[in-house]
Order: C-alpha cells, then structure tokens, then sequence
C-alpha cells in the first residue's frame, strides 16, 4: 500500500525556511497506521507514530514542544476522535520525542527503563536559557563563539520550551516487551544505548511497519550521542531483518530497507576513516574536519545528506569508546565544548542543509 497524504499544515517552507521534500502531515501507511512526518527531518523536525488498535490509540513519540504537539493531535483528531489515544510509546529520552507527554496525562506511556533513567538528561529551562545565549552570542567578536551562537539559535529558534514540564513514562520495560493493545501486537525492542541511553523499536508485524526513533535517520547524518556506534549497526541490521513494507524513521521520508542499509553503510564509512586518526593521536573534531572535506567524503551518498557536522559528536562518542582520552570538562561543559567544534564544523560546510544553520550571513544577505 503507497502512504496516502491525508492531513497537514500546509506550510510552504520547513522550520529552518527549506523547501520541504515532502508534505508535512498525516500519511496513512498501512491498515489502520499512520505517520505524522515533518519535512525535511533535521533538528526537531520529528516523525510520530499512530496507530488505531479498534477504538484505541497507540501514539509513539510527542513533538518538541507544545505548540507542534498540539497542531499534531487536531490533524489527527479525525482518527483519535474515534479511537482515543491510551497508550503513548517513547522510543528514546531526547525531548524531540517526549516534551510533549505531558498532554497525556490520561495515558499510559511506556519506554524503556534505560530511557527514563535518562530523561533529566536536559532540561526545557535549559534549552530556553540556551536560546538565549545563543542569541546574545552570535554577535560576540570571537569567532568560535559567534559560530556557537549562530548554530544554536537556529537550531532551537522554531521551538517554544516554556510551560513543558518533562513526564517520564509510567511503565518501563528491558530488552523487549509485547504489548497487545485490543488484539494488535506491538513488540517493542530495546537497541539501546547507542543514540542515547534508552533507545527502543517498535514494530508491528501485522501491519508490516515498523517505527525505528533515531535509530533511523532516512537520508539524513545520524548521531551517536551515547555509543556504542556497535549498538546502533547492531539495531539497523536488526531492522533488516524484519518482514516490513515502511519503516517510519525517527527523521526523514519514509524509508525502505535499502535506506536502513546505507545507515550502516556510513557508520561503516565513518569508523573506518576515524579509527585511523584515533589511532594517530588525531584530536576528533580535527579528524572530522579533514575526513567532510575530502574528496573520499564527497563521493560518498552521505555527502547530500543534511547536519554532515554531526559527524562531530559521533566522532567524540566514537573516540570515547575507544579508550582515546579526551578533555575531561565538569558537567554539561564537555557537550557544550563538542557542539562548539559541531557549530564550527557547520561553518565549514555552507552548501550543506539546512542552509540557516551553515551560513552565518544568510540573513544579512
Ligand atoms: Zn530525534
């Protein structure tokens, strides 16, 4: 069954002002199953699963914020209006996929132990504070930190964090859980960690679709911000395996399973070339910026995928892994210091998407 558009915004450019690649909005993917996908899938831009069990609702994921929630669940309204949402699933603890819980307060939310463990990981005062010193520090003199503050504020400038308070799922599971909601099974996989702490996959065999979260970026870079990168090819391989027609990826189009091939493919590419620089004492945010500029970079597919700078923190999670002692930086201080190397990186690259974030005079222009 082609995924039929059946709702949406209609807005004329992405949050980041790109042309989207496909419509934001509700597609139907199979029986009874939909995505809510959001153009073109980089920062925030999110998809969610819905799916109707007969008179019952299974939602995987909330948005960001409020706001995006909430204009989710009135385009939805034609389906949950019938079938009530009970049953509220997060595939991992990053707030692009759970700030928006709080609105189900009459639901069960599920996830793994892993993921609520990690939950209180950020915070939506801190990402409002971060807005903030993002928008101050784009002017400051110094180049470093004027490329911080341009990189951050774009990123976040679409989301409006205030008034989210974080609600952590009410039952957790390990490993695995079958979850049979009025006759239709869900299993629901743990994978994690390998893009954070607590990542889960949600497939449903019935419907032959399965709902990856960032396990899955569709023709967009993947980040590992926890590792092992192992973990991550282990659940991509494991999504090659299973018996489905769509795989509704945490961001991007809706993906085949040659698309999940060429995910490995890169996290392939990608230890490959750093493992040699680690091996040489080559700090990782200098590796990375040698390996995006070359030409064995830019005949790869991944070189027309958007956020290549991402490169940056899989690179320190990589390193990490392996044992190469990096700076030892108190607190929420080492994250900020890779994003800066992340926000020079994105510098580096203008041509790259979304645009916004990779020039710096774009709106001076
Ligand atoms: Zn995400």
């Amino acid at each position: 069954m082609a995924a039929q558009w059946l709702a949406g915004p209609q807005r004329p450019l992405t949050r980041f002002g790109e042309k989207p690649i496909f419509a934001e909005g509700l597609y139907r993917i199979a029986q009874d199953s939909y995505a809510w996908m959001v153009p073109n899938g980089s920062w925030g831009e999110t998809n969610i699963g819905l799916l109707d069990c007969g008179g019952e609702s299974v939602l995987i994921d909330t948005c960001w914020d409020l706001r995006f929630t909430s204009e989710m669940l009135k385009m939805m309204q034609p389906i949950t209006g019938s079938a009530p949402i009970t049953c509220v699933i997060n595939t991992h603890a990053d707030g692009d996929h759970c700030w928006g819980n709080q609105l189900f307060a009459q639901s069960t939310i599920i996830a793994s132990k892993a993921c609520v463990d990690h939950i209180h990981h950020t915070s939506p005062l801190a990402m409002t504070a971060m807005q903030h010193v993002g928008r101050l520090s784009r002017h400051l003199p110094i180049r470093t930190l004027s490329n911080f503050g341009h990189y951050m504020n774009e990123m976040l400038e679409p989301y409006d964090f205030r008034g989210i308070r974080v609600r952590p799922a009410t039952e957790t599971f390990e490993q695995q859980k079958l979850l049979n909601v009025k006759g239709v099974e869900l299993l629901l996989m743990e994978v994690g960690p390998g893009h954070t702490d607590g990542d889960i996959i949600v497939y449903v065999p019935e419907r032959r679709v399965a709902y990856t979260g960032d396990i899955l970026f569709a023709g967009s870079t993947p980040v590992a911000w926890a590792g092992p990168v192992e973990n991550i090819v282990r659940g991509l391989q494991k999504l090659m395996e299973l018996d489905v027609d769509v795989f509704v990826p945490g961001h991007g189009p809706l993906a085949t399973h040659a698309m999940v091939k060429q995910q490995i493919d890169y996290w392939d590419f990608l230890q490959e070339n750093l493992h040699l620089a680690c091996q040489r004492g080559i700090a990782p945010q200098h590796a990375v910026h040698e390996l995006l500029l070359s030409s064995r970079f830019k005949d790869t597919p991944f070189a027309k995928w958007d956020s290549p700078e991402r490169a940056i923190s899989s690179a320190f999670t990589l390193y990490r892994h392996w044992g190469f002692e990096l700076p030892a930086l108190p607190g929420k201080l080492g994250i900020l210091n890779v994003m800066r190397h992340q926000a020079g990186m994105a510098m580096c690259m203008p041509h790259a998407a979304p645009s916004a974030m990779h020039c710096r005079n774009q709106k001076l222009l």
